[in-house]
Parts: C-alpha cells; sequence; structure tokens
C-alpha cells in the first residue's frame, strides 16, 4: 500500500523542491544527488540553451522549441512552465511514474507554477519550500552567481519577490543557510536518514 507521499511501505514517494529563484534549490539537489543514491533526481527538458558545462541528458535534456511542442502535444509532461519570461522547463511524466513505481526516492526540483501544477495532479506528494536565511543574503547570492545579465538578475529578483509570498502553500519550509544542512534536513523529511559528517 502507497503511504501518504505515494512511496511504498514508507519508502520513496515524491518530494517536489520549489522556492524562489537563487536559493540554491539547484546546489541542494545536485548535492542530494551526489550523496544519496536512493534518491532519483528528475532531469527536466528545457528550451534553454546549455551553459558552460552542461550535458544534454544530465543537467538537462536540451530541446528545441518544436521538440517541446511536440512533447506537450503527447502529453508527456507532469508539468511545464515558462520561468523568467524565457524559457520553457518541463517535467518528463513518464520518467518520473517510473522511479515512483520502482520504489525510488523521486525528487522534482521545479519552479513555483510547476509545483502548483503537480500540487494538483499529485496531491499527496511532498511539497517543500527552500527558503533564504534573509532576502539581503539572496540579492547577494544571485549578483554573485554572475552567470546573468544586469537585467537578467533585475528579472529574477521580481520573480522571487512574488515566489517568496507562496511559502505557505507548502508542506514544509527548510531554510538554505547552509548547503549541507538544508540538504540532510530535507532528506529527513524524504524518509531517509541522512549521513553521518564531522560536525
Ligand atoms: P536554470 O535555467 O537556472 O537551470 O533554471 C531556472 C529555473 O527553472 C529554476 O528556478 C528551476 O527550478 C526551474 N526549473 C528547472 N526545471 C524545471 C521543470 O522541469 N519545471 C519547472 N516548472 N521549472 C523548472
Amino acid at each position: 500500500t502507497a503511504d501518504r507521499h505515494g512511496g511504498r511501505g514508507g519508502h520513496g514517494g515524491l518530494t517536489v523542491l520549489a522556492g524562489p529563484t537563487a536559493v540554491g534549490k539547484g546546489t541542494v539537489s545536485t548535492y542530494i544527488r551526489d550523496t544519496y543514491p536512493e534518491v532519483w533526481l528528475s532531469v527536466s527538458a528545457t528550451t534553454r540553451a546549455p551553459r558552460e558545462g552542461e550535458k544534454d541528458g544530465v543537467h538537462y535534456f536540451f530541446r528545441t522549441g518544436e521538440d517541446f511542442d511536440r512533447l506537450i502535444e503527447e502529453g508527456a509532461f507532469l508539468e511545464w512552465a515558462v520561468v523568467h519570461g524565457q524559457n520553457r522547463y518541463g517535467t518528463l511524466r513518464h520518467k518520473v511514474e517510473e522511479a515512483i513505481e520502482a520504489g525510488r526516492h523521486v525528487l522534482l526540483e521545479i519552479d513555483l507554477q510547476g509545483a502548483r501544477q503537480v500540487k494538483a495532479a499529485m496531491p499527496d506528494a511532498r511539497f517543500v519550500f527552500l527558503a533564504p536565511p534573509s532576502w539581503d543574503e539572496m540579492v547577494r547570492r544571485l549578483r554573485g552567481r554572475g552567470t546573468e545579465t544586469a537585467q537578467e538578475q533585475q528579472r529574477r529578483l521580481e520573480t522571487a519577490k512574488i515566489e517568496l509570498a507562496a511559502e505557505p502553500e507548502f508542506d514544509v519550509t527548510v531554510v538554505n543557510d547552509d548547503v549541507k544542512r538544508a540538504a540532510d534536513e530535507l532528506v529527513s523529511l524524504m524518509g531517509l536518514t541522512p549521513h553521518a559528517r564531522p560536525a
């Protein structure tokens, strides 16, 4: 029998990690993927161009606009959204369903619009909001990343302000004050035992 979050016998199930831009969702989820082999981190499809060092099928499935249109028509997406008014990103339904069936601890790292779609489709999933320690810290992190233009950074900050207000829609909030600490808290919420590490 499935537990509340779709796992079997208290194992696995679906966890959605969302939160404002530049809060470190990507860093936390990548850390978890690399540290906890029990966790299956979904690889999204996107129409955005790969950044330096990003590999197709590893960081994203990089797709053309036409390919993405076709996937939408086929109903291939559990959710998809235009993020930052620019590129499209989507979760491939089939792969997520297979991983849940296989009893994996499935983790989606997606934006707020996507999280709302998953909540409508799979209300029993576990919805985790990743919050910055403070607004100033979030601005600092976004500026420090240096991968976007000033205009792009401004757009992301505006999105972030709106996204911060969505916290009450989530089951639980994890504050990203430290990547490993936040990751440990998240895996505990997923029903896993955090790895012991030196204090
Ligand atoms: P980036 O372009 O920096 O890799 O990601 C930009 C944003 O897209 C992040 O906020 C990330 O959470 C979001 N994102 C990545 N994959 C998906 C997805 O499959 N669906 C949705 N809705 N958002 C996604």
